[in-house]
This record gives structure tokens, sequence and C-alpha cells, in this order.
């Protein structure tokens, strides 16, 4: 595989089976890194995706564990460590959605959202910056959201979830600024990936003629974000939120 200054560095991306997680772990390897492959319950997708990345001539493996609960996280970065190393670059990717209006917005809906997408990276940075500032180096990206910066209607949930992230990146971006640690995030927009999938084909078509681009984001063009942020030639950017979304926000 090439080398694009990630040689031998482990990475860890969460939710990385499919979609824009599995697109990370695939541009991380190819910048040379050792990529943990973590998922919750697309086992045969993330066996799959390690394969791909051995074929290819990379190094990886696969980790079961749901993100939001912190003794799944600890066995998580335990199992990872023991197979590749500590871990050096983080990209927190998991997240779901459960839309509806507030109104309608139950507990249930409230507690999954946040704590799959903003407790995690809590949780999964907090575990990796103990061997990061040990290390002197590290790279924490997270997935965010447009939705974190300009919310629509029927995702409270979501966007304040995404919104939580962008502050906790800007935060830890300044407690760890000065040990050699960046904490950045990207924030797509529209991306092709099963979370887009079922939205009804006018609303896809209205998103269409929203984004100035013209179309739906692919997961590869979020992930050459994400690299080129864990790349040495992102080294003085820190604290910054990376919008990848067509000119939409
Ligand atoms: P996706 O195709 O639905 O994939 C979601 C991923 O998250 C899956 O790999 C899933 O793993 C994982 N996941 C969910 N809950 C988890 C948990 N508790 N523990 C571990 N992994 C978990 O969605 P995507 O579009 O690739 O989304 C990836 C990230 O991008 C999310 O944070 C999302 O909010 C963000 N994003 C997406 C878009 C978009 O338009 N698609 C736009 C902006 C931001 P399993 O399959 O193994 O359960």
């Amino acid at each position: 595989m090439a080398d694009a200054g990630l040689s031998g560095r482990v990475a860890l991306v969460t939710g990385a089976g499919r979609g824009i997680g599995r697109a990370c772990a695939l541009a991380l390897a190819e910048a040379g890194a050792r990529v943990a492959v973590n998922y919750r319950g697309s086992e045969g997708a993330a066996r799959t995706l390690v394969e791909e990345i051995v074929a290819l001539g990379g190094q990886a493996h696969a980790v079961q564990a749901d993100v939001s609960q912190a003794h799944e996280v600890e066995r998580l970065f335990a199992e990872v460590s023991a197979a590749l190393g500590p871990v050096e670059i983080l990209v927190n990717n998991a997240g779901i959605t459960r839309d509806t209006l507030l109104l309608r917005m139950t507990e249930e809906d409230w507690d999954a959202v946040v704590t799959t997408n903003l407790k995690s990276a809590f949780l999964c940075t907090k575990a990796a910056l103990r061997g990061m500032l040990r290390a002197k180096w590290g790279r924490v990206i997270t997935v965010a959201s447009v939705a974190g910066l300009n919310p629509n209607p029927g995702q409270a949930n979501y966007a304040a979830a995404k919104a939580g992230l962008i502050a906790f990146t800007k935060s830890v971006a300044r407690e760890i600024a000065s040990r050699n640690i960046t904490v950045n995030a990207v924030a797509p927009g529209f991306v092709a990936t099963d979370m887009t999938a079922d939205l009804p084909a006018d609303l896809k078509q209205k998103a269409d003629e929203m984004i100035p681009v013209g179309r739906f984001g692919q997961p590869a063009e979020v992930a050459a974000a994400v690299a080129f942020l864990a790349s040495p030639a992102a080294s003085y950017i820190t604290g910054q939120v990376l919008v990848v979304d067509g000119g939409l926000a």
C-alpha cells in the first residue's frame, strides 16, 4: 500500500463496517495506517473490509463493540491495543438518526441518538488520549454534520448531538493542543450511505437542487478530508470543523 505519511500508525475507526466509516478505514489504510475496524452489528461487512485491506497489502483488525457503552469501549481499546498497539488516530464516526418532530420524540429516541453520536465520542476520545499523551502524538477526528451547524426540523436529537460534538472538539483541542495532539471535526452534508438511502425520492431531488455541486457526496469524499486531518500535512490544524457538503452550508 502507498505510504502517505501514516506508515505504522494505529488508527481506530468506530462504526467502520459501512458507509463513511468504511471509507475512512480504507483511506487511512491507503495512507499506511494499521486500522482497527470497529462494528456494532455489521460483522460480515467488517470482516470483508479487513480482508480487502489485507489484500491491498495493509494491516487491519475487526473488533465488535457498542461504542455508546463505557464497558464496551474499555474492552474495544484493550483489544485494539493487544492486536495492533495503542490508538494514535481516532475517528469518531459511529452514528444513528431517529428523525421525528420534537412533540413525537420519545425519551428513548433522544437517549439513543445522543449516546450513540455524542457520548461515544467522549468515551472513545478519553480512552484514546491516554496512549496519545504517552506517545506525544495523536489525531482525533470526529464525524459531525452540517446538521450541527444549520439544523433541520425533525432532528432536534441529532442536531443537538452533532452541535455537541463540534463544541466537544473545540474544547478538547484547546486542552491538549500543547501535547502534539490535534482534535478536529468534519461536517458532511448529504452523503450517499444507508443513512440517507431511505429518504423519499422527492426529498432527495430537493436536496440535489439545494446542493450547489448538484449531487450527494460519496463516502470517499468525506474520508479524503478525514485522511488529510490525520496526515502530517495537517499538523498545525486543531479545533476546526471542515465542512464537506458540496457547498450546501
Ligand atoms: P450508516 O451507513 O448508517 O453507518 C452508520 C455506522 O455507525 C455503521 O457502521 C454502524 O455500525 C455504526 N454504529 C451505529 N451505532 C453504533 C454503536 N453504538 N457502536 C458502534 N458502531 C455503531 O451511516 P453513515 O452515513 O456512514 O454515517 C456515519 C457518520 O456520518 C455518522 O456519525 C453520521 O451521523 C455522519 N453523517 C452522515 C451523513 C450522511 O448524509 N450520510 C451526513 C452527515 C453526517 P453497524 O452497522 O455495525 O451497526
